[in-house]
């Protein structure tokens, strides 16, 4: 075997970290491992191998006709810094792009029309009461129900929480099925009974746990300067939401420009991880080639799919790894002249209660959110579907997916005629649902990790599924990597 082994045995002059996975993760890491080399007692060979033809995961930016269209992620939060960060760091900040100052707002499916999410209603805190009470989202019952809020009292022990049932118990179940749900199950593409709160939230919890009441909470927020930027839109926080001029591929590729010729192997996808030649450092089996020693692995693939690579080492951490569900979803970017759109489109898009029984979870209004997406006259639409709630559709053909999106952007923004072309993108298991234990569940594999010396674990199924909680958890294990390897009592004897 050691002859097919990739490194030659004998005295080490340097060290090698693979990193298994070319994502938005795996390049944030490589890219940190790198840039730190300066601090290590050697140099140091960091392998990035990617099962796909391209780096960037779930993050794919595409061009035509004149249009840019996101095929993954669209934009990103700016309150949590370190996306932004890494943009300053990769000479991407003057890049960063705002959404558009005119129309932030987003709808709310309402017996099959368009229905203005109220001002001021941000997830589930209603900063504004006055648009709620006028909102034709909720009965006069519900808007009552959720003005009680004030007066609940907070919730004391009785262990954690799914989302729906904070809701339901804080604001009511109007609130929750006609407001909340399509609004957080868009961001997560899950059904928030299974969701944790204080796993995907929990600042929520905190405005419960600090004020006694989300309304109150929301009150004395709007008083700092940071609350009064949320305020300013309705439905999700536009104002603090950027994007790339050239479209979210531009992260990943600046990544992987930062990286050594040589660093990122495509088409390599890896079949298994195995412990080293007398237990020290690892082997990385790509599924074609010679195996490759490591002194150091950080997996930052999916967890289902780590824990394929770690099941024949450790079976329990494998074990863990496959109890995070995932949900699969699709995202259709469809544009049409214009004219063909009936809707004024003066938002950024709706989201669609599942109560309202439709097969679409919600759509942007791309042409009005990022205008230099699209070539005037034209309205480019990107719409979800699937996720959690309805898992069926992910199987669906093109033709059918076709036909569902045309219709169902018929019915909702009066959309006629043939589209100039409609993409369809489809993310296979790619959205981890932080369902309830979510958190217990994390520390156990981190706690059945570092049993395993050398393996390091990242990517968006443990620590926050937003692009910047990702690029924080890659380089926080990469920092992990870097003190590793500077101290050279901590690797076995090469
Ligand atoms: C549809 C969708 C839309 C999203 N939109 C947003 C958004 O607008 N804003 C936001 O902040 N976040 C968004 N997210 C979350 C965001 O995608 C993540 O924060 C981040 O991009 C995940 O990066 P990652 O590298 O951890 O995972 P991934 O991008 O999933 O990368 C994992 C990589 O591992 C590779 N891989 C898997 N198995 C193997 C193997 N055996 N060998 C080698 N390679 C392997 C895969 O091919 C993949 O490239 C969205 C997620 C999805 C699914």
């Amino acid at each position: 075997m050691t002859a097919t082994i990739e490194r030659t045995s004998g005295t080490k002059t340097s060290d090698r970290v693979v990193v298994i996975g070319g994502g938005l993760s795996g390049l944030a890491a490589a890219n940190r491992i790198q840039q730190s080399e300066k601090s290590l007692r050697r140099p140091v060979e960091v392998l990035v191998l990617e099962a796909k033809d391209r780096v960037g995961g779930v993050i794919a930016t595409d061009r035509r006709d004149g249009f840019t269209l996101e095929r993954g992620p669209d934009s990103f939060i700016t309150n949590k810094p370190w996306a932004t960060d890494l943009c300053r760091r990769l000479d991407l900040d003057d890049q960063l792009i705002e959404a558009a100052p005119t129309f932030r707002r987003s709808f709310v499916v309402r017996r099959g029309k368009l229905a203005p999410a109220p001002e001021g209603f941000v997830l589930m805190a209603p900063h504004r009461l006055a648009p709620v009470l006028s909102s034709p989202i909720l009965s006069l019952r519900g808007k009552l129900r959720l003005l009680a809020e004030a007066l609940i009292p907070r919730r004391e022990g009785l262990g954690e929480e799914s989302l729906a049932a904070f809701v339901r118990r804080r604001l009511g179940r109007e609130a929750l099925e006609r407001l909340v749900q399509p609004l957080v199950g868009g961001m997560y593409t899950g059904d928030p009974n299974n969701l944790s709160l204080k796993a995907t939230l929990p600042q929520f919890l905190a405005m419960e746990q600090e004020h006694g009441s989300l309304i109150r909470a929301a009150w004395r927020r709007r008083k700092d300067a940071d609350a009064r930027l949320e305020t300013e839109s309705s439905g999700a926080r536009y104002g603090m939401y950027v994007s790339l001029a050239d479209g979210m591929g531009a992260l990943p590729r600046a990544l992987a420009a930062t990286l050594r010729p040589g660093t990122v192997r495509t088409n390599a996808p890896v079949r298994r991880i195995t412990r080293g030649p007398n237990g020290n450092g690892w082997l990385v089996e790509p599924l074609n080639g010679p195996p490759i020693e490591a002194d150091v692995v950080v997996a930052t693939t999916e967890a289902h799919a780590t824990a394929r690579l770690i099941d024949g080492v450790d079976p329990s951490l494998a074990l863990r790894l496959r109890g995070i569900p995932y949900a699969s979803s699709i995202i259709v970017n469809v544009a049409y002249r214009r004219d063909l759109v009936r809707h004024a489109l003066d938002g950024f898009g709706f989201v669609v209660p599942t109560i309202e029984g439709r097969r679409i979870l919600a759509a942007s209004f791309l042409n009005v959110k990022f205008p230099q997406r699209a070539p005037e006259g034209t309205a480019l639409i990107r719409v979800f579907m699937g996720g959690e709630s309805q898992p069926e559709l992910f199987d669906l053909d093109d033709e059918s997916v076709r036909q569902i999106v045309a219709a169902e952007l018929g019915e909702l923004i009066g959309a006629s005629g043939d589209p100039i072309f409609l993409d369809i993108a489809r993310h296979p298991r790619s959205m981890p649902q932080y369902v309830l234990g979510h958190l217990e569940g994390v520390e156990a594999i981190r706690r059945k990790a570092a049993r395993h010396p050398g393996l390091y674990l990242a990517g968006v199924a443990y620590d926050g599924v937003g692009i910047p909680d990702c690029i924080r958890a890659a380089e926080a294990a990469a920092d992990a990597v870097v003190s590793r390897l500077a101290d050279p009592g901590s690797i076995a004897a090469a």
